[in-house]
């Protein structure tokens, strides 16, 4: 049957990518519908229940301070909230939060069902309608046809997913639910380039059979750090530790002895990785030297005994499991609820998109999250929050929108998919950014929610906090800057207090600032006013502090803007530039860049052939 009332937007799958992409074409006006396998699995951490951490957390911030639900799920789910390289600067500085799955499920869940323009229905998408070159619709495996403008697809790691327990495998999108085979199907008929991928998860541990006395216990950070700019301690609930322990030379030599029936090491799954999240039969494997790795032992709520040993994904058999996780200390007598698994899965080389995520060969329709080869919550949810908005423009005919890679991680985290694509799962990273010390995690809301205001993605009332923080933030700058300490002065006195060399002149509270010896809250001693918001006073301190270098790097990012400005058509003709080597037109053609400053991005890609580019354009128009 024909579904009687059409949609803008369609999203398939209700993973991470799925609900960001389905909220976010939902808070700007489009009808939109949520299809997934099973409404109980909204929002479902397949993996480790954590949310954040190095590169994580940078994008967590950016999808709340575009109005997305990652971040507040995450305040009303985090167990126990840690600020990584809290000593290092703050460009690295990262949040990372333990979550009680079902915590942070039912607040995914309760912001999905209350979202006002959305409609969720729990069947399986079996077939895309498309027309010519155009997505026109879904049919769900009971037949019903849904028509819609713009269709998003995020059916993460079950399309033909095949899961491995030693040499065992059979099909399934995750332990317990049903893989994608018709709709994976169906897109191999279409002309994206499909490769195959895997991912694994450790065994699960009953906590009453752990003896957590003989492990290090790892408490959360005081004061607890939030994760949503609208967050607050209240929203948390009762907060735990996690603990750690390690495994030794038996585990090793158990796991080696495990290789012979290891599906990794015997060739029957073919799928590449996770790099920075390799298995523990990996682990041993590589670094053969190593006689210890460290293992996070992290609760997977407050209602389960049920816990998540972080550092041990395997897909050793089961017997092997139980052995190797019986050798570490703490778990001797250690009950395994669930063992750990492998699954492969189809991905699609993410060259074939544009920034906007939409397909080069089928308009409209757009792909994002793990299938297009990312790992991780975060860079599922910051692709879906992403489709969903251009899929929300696209389907009101207007242009798309995508952040720069010197606006945002989620600008980074796309131009590398489409530029360098993957062949291994992506994780993101700080390292990842050129332009790290402007994108912090602190600032995400100073550098997007303007945006996310004009696109209709933040509500009134994130709007008018956000408001009241930047005009805080403009008015202390400003008093900083105006505020002179003449050195004879009771202030200069105070101010002497601290610092090494007395003052010999005229200072502003702006420049004593900048001192290394000076903070914030000494400045609100020695200048006798003080902001009462400890983000508004961490704004002001960076930015003054870090000033110098971070004018350099917008002048930088200015000087490149033309580049990114400079528009390379879908249907270049890279053939006829003259002077292009093959080798370089052929890497052109895979990509066909969507600016100059894209192409420039591409490996072996050189001034030189940049320039033969623009002169060609030039020519051309
Ligand atoms: P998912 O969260 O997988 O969501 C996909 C959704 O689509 C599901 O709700 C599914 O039911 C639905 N769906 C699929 N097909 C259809 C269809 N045809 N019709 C309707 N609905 C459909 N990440 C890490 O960062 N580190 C790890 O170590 C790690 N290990 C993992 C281990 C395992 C075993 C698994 C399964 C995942 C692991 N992940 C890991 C990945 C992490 O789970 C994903 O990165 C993240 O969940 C991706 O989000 P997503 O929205 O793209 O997909």
């Amino acid at each position: 049957m024909d579904f009687p009332k059409r949609f803008d937007v369609i999203v398939i799958g209700g993973g991470h990518a799925g609900t960001e992409a389905a909220l976010a074409a939902a808070r700007m006006g489009s009808q939109t519908l949520l299809l997934t396998h099973n409404i109980e699995t909204l929002g479902q951490m397949s993996c480790n229940p954590a949310i954040g951490g190095i590169g994580k957390s940078h994008l967590v911030k950016e999808i709340d301070a575009l109005g997305g639900a990652m971040a507040l799920a995450t305040d009303k789910g985090g167990i126990q909230f840690r600020v990584l390289n809290s000593r290092k600067g703050p460009a690295v500085r990262a949040t990372r939060a333990q979550a009680d799955r079902i915590l942070y499920k039912a607040a995914v869940r309760s912001i999905l069902e209350n979202q006002p323009n959305l409609e969720i229905f729990q069947q399986s998408a079996d077939d895309l309608i498309v027309e010519g070159d155009q997505v026109k619709g879904v049919v769900t495996n009971m037949g019903v046809r849904f028509h819609a403008n713009s269709v998003v697809l995020t059916a993460g790691t079950f399309l033909g997913g095949r899961i491995h327990v030693g040499l065992e495998n059979h099909s399934g999108g995750r332990a317990g639910d049903p893989p994608s085979i018709a709709l994976a199907n169906r897109l191999r008929e279409l002309p994206f380039r499909v490769g195959r991928l895997k991912t694994g998860t450790p065994p699960r541990i009953d906590a009453r059979s752990v003896d957590f006395s003989v492990m290090a216990e790892q408490p959360g950070d005081m004061p607890t750090p939030v994760m949503s700019y609208m967050g607050s301690l209240s929203d948390h609930p009762e907060q735990i530790s996690c603990y750690v322990t390690h495994t030794n030379e038996r585990t090793h030599d158990i796991i080696r002895a495990g290789f012979d029936r290891s599906p990794m090491f015997s060739g029957v799954i073919e799928g590449i990785g996770p790099r920075y999240c390799p298995s523990i039969e990996d682990k041993v494997n590589r670094f053969a030297d190593k006689n210890s790795h460290q293992i996070f032992v992290e609760p997977e709520g407050l209602t389960t005994h049920e816990l998540y040993p972080n550092g041990i994904s395997t897909s050793l058999p089961f017997d092997v499991q139980l052995e190797l996780v019986r050798s570490m200390k703490g778990f001797e007598n250690a009950h395994i609820t669930r063992p750990g698994y492998a699954i492969e899965y189809d991905y699609f080389n993410p060259q074939d998109l544009k920034h906007s995520l939409e397909t080069k060969f089928i308009n409209n329709l757009f792909f994002a999250g793990q299938i297009n080869g990312t790992t991780g919550y975060e860079e599922a949810g910051a692709q879906g929050l992403l489709a969903g908005i251009n899929a929300s423009l696209k389907a009101k005919d207007q242009e798309a929108w995508y952040p720069r890679r010197d606006e945002a991680y989620i600008g980074v985290l796309v131009d590398d998919l489409i530029t360098l694509g993957t062949t291994e799962p992506y994780r993101m990273f700080t390292s990842r950014a050129e332009y790290r010390l402007i994108l912090r995690e602190d600032n995400a809301d100073l550098r997007l929610t303007e945006k996310g205001r004009e696109l209709g993605l933040v509500d009134d009332k994130r709007w008018a906090a956000f408001s009241k923080k930047k005009e805080s933030i403009e008015a202390e700058r400003t008093r900083l800057n105006k505020t002179w300490i003449q050195p004879t002065s009771e202030q200069a006195k105070i101010a002497n207090k601290y610092l090494e060399h007395p003052l010999n002149r005229e200072y502003s509270l702006s420049d004593l600032l900048k001192r290394p010896e000076i903070d914030y809250s000494k400045i609100a001693e020695i200048g006798s006013q003080a902001i009462d918001d400890d983000s508004v006073a961490e704004q002001i301190e960076i930015q003054v502090k870090y000033e110098g270098y971070i004018t350099r790097q917008q002048e930088e990012i200015e000087r490149l803007k033309r580049h990114e400005n400079t528009i390379l058509p879908i249907d270049f003709d890279y053939d006829n530039v003259p002077g292009l080597s093959n080798e370089l037109t052929s890497k052109l053609k895979d990509v066909r860049p969507e600016t100059i400053a894209q192409a420039s991005r591409i490996p072996g890609v050189t001034p030189a052939a940049i320039s033969l580019l623009i002169i060609y354009l030039k020519k051309r128009s």
